[in-house]
């Protein structure tokens, strides 16, 4: 914190007011794991769901944030943490306002996931995208793991720098004995019992 003479000004409208006229309860839902392993594919399915059944919902990933407002980040230990800092700012702001927010991030470091859930004061599923680095490797739908591999990425998590598994989630996607339908449907139905009013 860099300024001192700053002062929290309530409002007169409540977290439940705004809940009550969006009809939802908002929520964070974190989805980590390695690259490849199914998040963004998952985000985007569970995203067109909720809204065509007429949920206020919003997408934040990885890539898409890098883009704009943390446009200035790389990928030091500093800059990971920094990235994921923001993120979980945004994630609390867009909960509070009464959205589900689906945040699709590998955050590797269980301290990054605890910083998410402390920043929405608990109103967050950690959502565990499990799949095996093998087949990541195999999957790799961007080709990073293959410079990864070769020494054209550094640092790359799973490969040249280490994930931390979830100790315990509140949901654990496998995509390697799950299809992709089932996965979005146990994670549409566990958003649908924390989020109804
Ligand atoms: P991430 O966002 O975790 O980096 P992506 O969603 O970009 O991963 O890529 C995951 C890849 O795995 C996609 O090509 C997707 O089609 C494939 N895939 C195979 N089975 C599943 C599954 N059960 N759930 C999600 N993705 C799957």
């Amino acid at each position: 914190m860099k300024c001192n003479n700053i002062t929290y000004h309530s409002g007169k409208v409540t977290e439940q007011d705004r809940f009550k006229v969006l009809g939802q309860k908002g929520v964070v839902v974190w989805l980590t794991g390695l690259s490849g392993s199914g998040k963004s594919t998952i985000a985007v399915e569970v995203e067109k769901i909720l809204n065509s059944i007429g949920k206020a919902v919003y997408r934040l990933d990885g890539d898409n944030i890098r883009f704009g407002l943390n446009s200035d980040l790389g990928f030091t230990e500093e800059d990971r943490m920094e990235n994921i800092r923001r993120i979980s700012e945004v994630c609390a702001l867009f909960q509070d306002a009464g959205l589900i927010v689906i945040a699709s991030f590998i955050s590797p470091m269980a301290k990054m996931r605890h910083m998410a859930r402390e920043k929405s004061k608990g109103k967050f599923i950690e959502v565990y995208v499990k799949t095996n680095v093998e087949t990541c490797i195999k999957r790799d739908p961007k080709g990073l793991y293959k410079k990864a591999l070769v020494g054209e990425i550094k640092e790359f998590t799973g490969i040249s720098a280490p994930y931390e598994e979830p100790e315990n989630p509140d949901i654990t996607l496998d995509t390697e004995s799950s299809t992709l339908n089932e996965c979005v449907e146990q994670l549409v139905k566990k958003i649908l019992t924390v989020t109804t009013l």
